[in-house]
């Protein structure tokens, strides 16, 4: 038996079989090769393996979602076996003597480009599958494990890092926990694991081996331990405390449709947080009174190019609809830091925490941001939507914003295209929005505090950087003072306000927010019916 000690992201336990999960990073250069019909064998051999992968999706996701949602892997198959594309390819590595990766790359941004330029729209939509294609071959080539989990059983992922994007692309009903050796808790992807309700330890002090793999394993999330082959006594000793996890969770439903009323009559709104449309299930099965905190950047995440307005559009219908008439409180795009797409072009920033990220990015790039704003204009016709924008810290901001709102309502009403009455808001992150709070509170509809960067911010103390952990201390007085002023000028202005960072799931200060006169807490759906417990026995 190894044991490891690491930071426990989530209070459950695991048990199952280890998978060592290995970077997903390319790092291939461009390089000229002396046998170049070796190379074309390699890439044939790439060629025929990204197929075989290929068949192997296309049967899983025809016995889980059917075979129009399948589909997409049966082109892809077409794609690889098209002759100009494996002859450009070829041509390439002949007539410039480079290496494959580099003759896959060019050759599909060429096509990709080529199919953009199309009139007709099925041959556009292909343009981002050349990609998808040519950045398998690579992938294989280079020897990369994919973001895919190639097991049947689910297991307990070993991992150096993750991150956010490679998280998305799991299938989570595949993972009982995740064991990372770096990374922190305050990160996205801690975030992620936690909304998932998967067991998880950052900042372990493991050293990732293959050897590891497949060997049986215990993560407990609540000492923040690892054990490797657990001896049968520790094994069996996990197994019962599994257990009563369990029943105590169980014990928790017994809440479901209660208030979150305390005993002297206060109460609270619990919403939850969220970040991909499955995560819906579990909102509605803990409780929610509405989705407070719709991470919409994870739409962006995991993939080779802009969600497009009708994708987005279904995923918000799809989480409004399912929503049945409560509030579901859209974050915009708050996409850079750790929250990272390629296709953003975005360049390699020396402090990207406070960099172009963003509502940045949304003003500086407004095309982007309208796509956004009118996908979830549209949804807001099936249900109760608001919208609120990440990393404001001016006045000026919003009105920028309010401006591009406007333009977005009057093209889809010049459309015809009917949309709700949507309440606007912002999140108060930065000290310079707290600060200006008095101001900003005469410009919307509502406040939500976002603790995890108000930290980062305030403290100067970067939540992605895993040394620093002692130091990010979201208890402290600055952070503390800066949520109750933000509650003062709110409601000085009459309108509500409410937190969706982790803090608020954190029930030694559910009081301290409550005397402070929050309306809402918004937490991951693990923690609401915890949090309605704690709220009923207060006073
Ligand atoms: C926050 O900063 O507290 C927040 C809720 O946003 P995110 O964690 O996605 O940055
Ligand atoms: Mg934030």
């Amino acid at each position: 038996m190894e044991i490891f000690r690491g930071k426990s992201v989530l209070q459950g336990i695991a048990i199952g079989k280890l998978y060592v999960y290995e970077k997903k990073e390319s790092s291939w250069t461009k390089q000229t090769v002396q046998d170049v019909e070796a190379e074309i064998v390699r890439f044939q051999k790439a060629r025929e393996n990204a197929i075989g992968e290929l068949d192997d999706l296309y049967q899983d996701a025809l016995a889980q979602v059917g075979e129009e949602n399948a589909m997409i892997f049966d082109v892809h198959k077409m794609m690889l076996d098209d002759l100009d594309y494996v002859e450009a390819i070829e041509a390439c590595i002949r007539t410039d003597s480079v290496n494959a990766e580099y003759a896959v790359t060019v050759t599909g941004e060429e096509f990709s480009a080529m199919f953009s330029a199309m009139d007709d729209d099925y041959m556009r939509a292909r343009a981002a599958d050349v990609l998808d294609i040519s950045s398998r071959v690579v992938r294989i080539l280079e020897g990369r494990d994919d973001a895919g989990l190639h097991t049947k059983e689910p297991v307990i992922i070993l991992a150096d890092d993750l991150s956010p994007s490679e998280t998305i692309q799991m299938d989570k009903t595949k993972i009982l926990a995740v064991v990372t050796k770096h990374g922190s808790a305050n990160s996205h992807t801690a975030i992620l694991a936690r909304s998932l309700n998967i067991p998880s330890l950052v900042n372990t002090d493991v050293e990732i081996s293959k050897e590891y793999h497949g060997k049986e394993a215990v993560v407990d999330g609540v000492t923040g331990t690892l054990f490797i082959e657990p001896e049968a006594e520790v094994l069996d000793q996990k197994k019962k405390e599994q257990a009563e996890i369990k029943e105590k969770n169980e014990r928790l439903k017994l809440l479901i449709g209660k208030e979150n009323v305390t005993k002297d009559g206060r109460s609270i709104k619990l919403y939850a947080n969220m970040g991909n449309v499955e995560d819906v299930d579990k909102v509605l099965a803990n409780d929610a009174g509405g989705i407070g905190l719709f991470r919409s950047e994870f739409l962006y995440l995991g993939r080779d190019d802009f969600p497009t307005e009708e994708e987005q559009f279904a995923a918000y219908k799809e989480v409004v609809s399912r929503m049945e008439g409560k509030k579901v409180i859209i974050r915009t795009l708050d996409i850079g830091a750790d929250k990272k797409a390629d296709y953003f072009g975005l360049d390699v920033e020396e402090n990207p925490a406070l960099g172009y990220r963003a509502i940045r990015i949304c003003l500086m790039q407004p095309e982007i941001f309208k796509t956004q704003l009118r996908a979830i204009y549209r949804a807001s016709a099936f249900g109760t939507v608001s919208i609120m924008f990440p990393m404001i810290i001016s006045v000026e901001e919003i009105r920028k914003i309010k401006g591009i709102v406007e333009e977005v309502k009057e093209e889809l009403t010049r459309k015809g295209i009917s949309f709700g009455a949507v309440e606007l808001g912002i999140m108060i992150e930065t000290p310079a929005a707290a600060i200006v709070s008095e101001e900003l509170a005469k410009e919307v509809g509502f406040f939500s505090i976002g603790t995890n960067d108000l930290t980062q911010y305030t403290l100067a103390i970067d939540r992605q950087n895993q040394k620093l952990e002692p130091f990010y201390d979201s208890h402290h007085p600055a952070v503390l003072k800066l949520i109750e002023m933000t509650v003062q000028n709110g409601h000085k202005a009459g309108i509500w306000v409410g937190i969706c960072g982790e803090l608020g799931a954190d029930d030694t200060l559910t009081e301290t927010f409550l005397d402070m006169g929050l309306d809402e807490l918004s937490v991951s759906p693990t923690y609401i019916l915890k949090l309605r417990d704690r709220i009923r026995n207060i006073g």
